[in-house]
């Protein structure tokens, strides 16, 4: 049985979609959650059912593409409960286009979140849990690290994620630090709810499974991965995809 009492966890993104899955599993299994997103209600909301469900959470309203509201993000929750534990980094968003469309903007804006935000609070993230000697950091990366049509960008900063986690991993094992990533698939969320009926169906053909995934499918690999089940394990990319990627 997955206990996270006594630990704090900061969750990115986690206004709704996957996000909101990730804190309200973590909340459930008792560590005190700060819920983060550029979406200030949205994340009062997520925080609302949290504790509507008996567990402990806050918002915390943080662009991660902004250097310095990451770096508060990290710092305040230090200063106001003691200890950093548990860091997910799943804020993300998408600019689709073909390479010979996209434009800088699309470019840019995908790379300076999905990619620049993950580094601009496992930064500083970093300094604390070095110094308390215990860390679990988790990047939601994409099954579309691979590459896939229309998504140069996203693709290139979901890369970047897996690097910057094997690094990470490596740099801060000896600390008791582990750094994951988890490649969801095709998950039902407002982001893919965004694609056209076509697509939608094209998508779910390709899963061996038959079935988008759930938040709760990525929460719940997420709850292992944090626990002190996997405290052997780091530097790992998992697939969560009903079978997408094999
Ligand atoms: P979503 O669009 O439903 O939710 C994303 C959340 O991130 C929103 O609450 C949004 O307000 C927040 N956000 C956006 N920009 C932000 C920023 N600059 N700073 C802080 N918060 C910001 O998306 P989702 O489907 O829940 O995806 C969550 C993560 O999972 C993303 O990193 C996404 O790339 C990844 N992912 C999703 C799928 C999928 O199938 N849904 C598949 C692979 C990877």
């Amino acid at each position: 049985m997955i206990t996270l009492n006594g630990k704090v966890a900061i969750v990115t993104g986690a206004a709704r979609g996957l996000g909101k899955g990730i804190a309200e599993k973590l909340a459930s299994l008792g560590a005190y959650v700060v819920v983060s997103d550029v979406n200030k209600e949205g994340a009062q909301d997520t925080v609302t059912d949290i504790k509507q469900n008996g567990g402990r959470a806050e918002a915390f309203l943080c662009n991660v593409a902004n250097v310095d509201e990451a770096r508060e993000l990290i710092h305040s929750t230090v200063r106001k409960h003691g200890h950093l534990d548990i860091l997910i980094n799943n804020a993300g968003i998408n600019r689709d286009a073909m390479l010979h469309k996209m434009t800088q903007d699309q470019w840019s804006e995908v790379i300076a979140v999905n990619l620049n935000g993950v580094f601009n609070t496992m930064q500083p993230a970093s300094v604390i849990m070095r110094e308390q000697e215990y860390g679990r950091i988790v990047n939601i990366s994409s099954a579309s690290w691979l590459g896939n049509i229309g998504q140069a960008n996203y693709a290139a900063a979901k890369a970047g994620v897996v690097g910057i986690t094997k690094t990470a991993a490596r740099e801060l094992a000896k600390k008791n630090i582990t750094v994951n990533a988890i490649c969801p698939g095709f998950i039902d969320t407002d982001m893919t709810r965004g694609v056209p009926e076509k697509v939608w169906e094209m998508m779910i053909s390709k899963i061996p499974m038959g079935r988008a995934g759930k938040p709760e499918d990525v929460a719940n690999c997420i709850a292992f991965l944090v626990s002190d089940h996997a405290s052997y394990i780091t530097g790992e990319v998992i697939n969560v995809g009903g079978g997408m990627v094999l």
